[in-house]
């Protein structure tokens, strides 16, 4: 049977049971993330950790979205197999560790695992001798349920331009210092947190990582603001866009790419490949780029997945004034307004929203860069306009092309991107591509209160 992380010993085991029981813990949470990018598992007894290591704990594999696998056989069972670096004590669960667990089915890697897919990708970058570092900017509502749905937790959160207010912000200072103090004692470097752009909206900035680092991270701030979100009475909400005049939840990624270290010089060599001296971004890195945009329309289906995404993804007014969707195929220098924003040695992709897998964004993002170094795509020149102001005239005469307006167009892109396909795995993508359009073919059919007030009696 294969491993999976660093050599597994009895003597590794041990040293970390004595570590983890000196914390207090008493159980383990193997942890998964599913197609939908939500947190899975299951608990199990601090005396369980050589099982979890080694063989993996078992699930019922079709009971877990996405995986495709049989009732029945050998390939049933879906192996969470734990990776002894991720072992972290959760302060918000006391008592518990969170272990981070790779995909396994008959002994093997499992295809269709987000944290396999990527490593797969991140395994072609260090081919080449590259590793990539990611940042990843969670936005993110807290709400409160009422008897027609939800709203924002906080009642006097009501300014006409939210953004940095700091009259609201204070009212969840509990909620934000435990979440940022959580995650802190977890090994995350917690650096900011604001009040967003819409009505009980915020971000929390964590340093940026390898790219598997960073998806574990995100998925542990997610974990922990839904857990103590709930423990506050509130809602902890990564839907892309709640309300429909206010600006959505964004998850842009700031993406560099770096000559890996040399075995043994760990952190030494820290040359970045996206930069130049003599410009902001290296040839690569503009080639890279230019994939990204190559292959957007594919990749919006991964990076902005559910029918409300496209909610988000339109261009108009909102409270604020701007909604800041990155929907024009452009990139730019510290141009928002544009769908990847340049800055030095790195780029934001700003197309990623709160509901995106960030395994599977991440990975299908590596490979349209990888297509876009591959066949020296030319990045072509860059957009200073604020986009925002043209009109969509303006923006067609200027060659720029608009994001797919709806899942189900962005689904037809994906189906058609061989490329994009190909590095989330035969299983993954066709996994992905049926739960999507089925998704898309219930919404089309429900009737909505916008049909019924406006149709009901029209005739
Ligand atoms: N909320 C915006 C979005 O949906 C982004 C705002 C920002 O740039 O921070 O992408
Ligand atoms: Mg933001």
């Amino acid at each position: 049977m294969k491993t999976s992380s660093a050599a597994i010993t009895p003597a590794t085991v041990q040293t970390l049971r004595e570590r983890l029981a000196a914390d207090g813990v008493h159980s383990l949470m193997a942890q998964f993330t599913d197609v939908n990018g939500v947190a899975r598992g299951k608990l199990v007894p601090l005396n369980q950790l050589e099982l979890l290591m080694t063989e993996g704990v078992g699930f019922a594999g079709p009971s877990i979205w996405g995986t495709g696998l049989p009732r029945t056989g050998p390939r049933a069972e879906y192996y969470g197999r734990g990776q002894i670096e991720s072992a972290r004590a959760l302060p918000w669960m006391p008592g518990v560790a969170r272990v981070v667990c790779d995909g396994f089915v008959a002994g093997e890697p499992f295809d269709a695992c987000p944290r396999q897919i990527l490593k797969r990708q991140l395994a072609r970058l260090a081919e080449r001798g590259w590793s990539l570092r990611t940042g990843i900017e969670p936005e993110f509502f807290l709400l409160r349920r009422t008897a027609g749905g939800f709203e924002p937790a906080d009642p006097h959160d009501r300014l006409d331009k939210p953004s940095y207010d700091l009259k609201s912000l204070p009212r969840q200072q509990d909620f934000l210092h435990q979440l940022a103090d959580g995650l802190t004692r977890c090994g995350l470097d917690v650096f900011q947190i604001d009040h967003e752009d819409a009505h009980g909206q915020y971000e929390l900035n964590f340093h940026h990582a390898e790219a598997l680092t960073s998806a574990d991270h995100l998925m542990l701030f997610k974990m922990a603001a839904h857990t103590l979100a709930e423990q506050h009475g509130m809602v902890f909400s990564m839907m892309p866009k709640p309300f429909a005049n206010q600006p959505g939840s964004g998850m842009h990624f700031h993406v560099s790419l770096w000559r890996a270290a040399a075995a043994g010089t760990i952190g030494l060599d820290t040359r970045c490949v996206f930069d130049d001296a003599s410009q902001d971004l290296s040839l690569l890195g503009r080639q890279f780029i230019a994939g990204v945009l190559h292959h957007a329309d594919a990749l919006c289906a991964i990076a902005a997945p559910t029918v409300n995404s496209y909610k988000r993804l339109t261009v108009g007014e909102s409270i604020t004034g701007t909604t800041w969707a990155p929907s024009y195929v452009a990139h730019g220098p510290n141009n928002r307004t544009a769908l990847v924003r340049t800055l030095k040695g790195r780029f934001e992709w700003r197309v990623p929203d709160a509901s995106a897998n960030p395994y599977l964004a991440t990975a299908a993002m590596v490979a349209a860069g990888l297509d876009g170094i591959d066949r020296r795509l030319d990045l072509g020149p860059a957009c200073t306009d604020d986009l925002f102001v043209l009109s969509l005239a303006q923006i067609v005469e200027r060659g720029i092309a608009v994001l797919p307006q709806s899942l189900s167009s962005a689904l037809d892109a994906l189906e058609r991107d061989d490329v994009i396909c190909a590095a989330l795995g035969k299983t993954l993508s066709s996994e992905f591509i049926r739960l999507k359009r089925a998704e898309w073919t219930e919404y089309t059919r429900h009737v909505s209160p916008w049909e019924m007030a406006r149709y009901a009696a029209a005739f």
